[in-house]
């Protein structure tokens, strides 16, 4: 376990799967802290942004004055790890979606992309970066990846080519719920991803930045998209 000793992550907890995603982290025995105040951005060593309600999510971390908080976070080399609507949240573009996002990460997503009859489903996919053995993939009313950026690289696809996870630099997004399959290799991977972020690191000092111009970029439409 020394390879975790003292990496916290931090989970956002203002809806959806978080519970879980802690759950499979204490599993690996990993610390975790559940984020709902830009103060508990501060001493984390990673981010999961959960699976829910991408609408939903992003609305609150508008009203908790979270959205700017976490792009700088993120742009400080923290490493960050988006599940489904998590992914929703990273991407640069969802195409006519209006609802708040992030906007951080160099891909196109479509939300719902699987249609009514595959609202939800699982696939062994190969993910090559975690070894030859497939991982079982739980999708729920998920959305794809329909194009992957100059800045990001594509990590897996489904069988008929819909690209379903990806990377870039210290963030990284799945379609799909690892933390609801069991297979713990998406997560060490992400664990890894933070220690080695943390050894390289020099901690910004987030704590002294100005606050409070979230809820007023929120306010002023900054932070909605359409
Ligand atoms: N369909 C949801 C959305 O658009 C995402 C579903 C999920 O996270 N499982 O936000």
């Amino acid at each position: 376990m020394t390879i975790t000793k003292g990496v916290k992550i931090g989970v956002l907890a203002v809806q959806g799967a978080f519970r879980e995603h802690i759950a499979m982290f204490e599993r690996l025995g990993v610390e975790t802290v559940e984020v709902r105040l830009p103060e508990q951005l501060d001493d984390i060593d990673g981010l999961v942004i959960p699976g829910g309600e991408s609408t939903a999510i992003g609305r609150l971390m508008a009203t908790f004055g979270l959205l700017e908080p976490v792009r700088r976070t993120i742009e400080a080399g923290t490493p960050v790890y988006g599940t489904c609507a998590g992914m929703i949240l990273l991407a640069r573009d969802i195409g006519r979606e209006a609802q708040p996002i992030l906007g951080e990460m160099d891909i196109v997503v479509k939300r719902n992309a699987f249609g009514r009859q595959l609202d939800s489903f699982e696939s062994d996919i190969a993910v090559p970066d975690l070894g030859p053995e497939p991982f079982h993939a739980v999708f729920i009313r998920a959305p794809a990846i329909e194009q992957v950026g100059p800045e990001a690289r594509e990590l897996a696809r489904l069988d008929d080519g819909t690209i379903v996870a990806a990377e870039q630099g210290t963030m990284l997004a799945t379609a799909f719920h690892p933390e609801l399959s069991g297979d713990a290799r998406m997560h060490q991977r992400f664990v890894a991803l933070c220690v080695r972020a943390r050894e390289h690191r020099a901690k910004p000092y987030a704590a002294t930045a100005p606050r409070g111009d979230d809820a007023h970029a929120g306010a002023a439409g900054i932070d909605a998209i359409s």
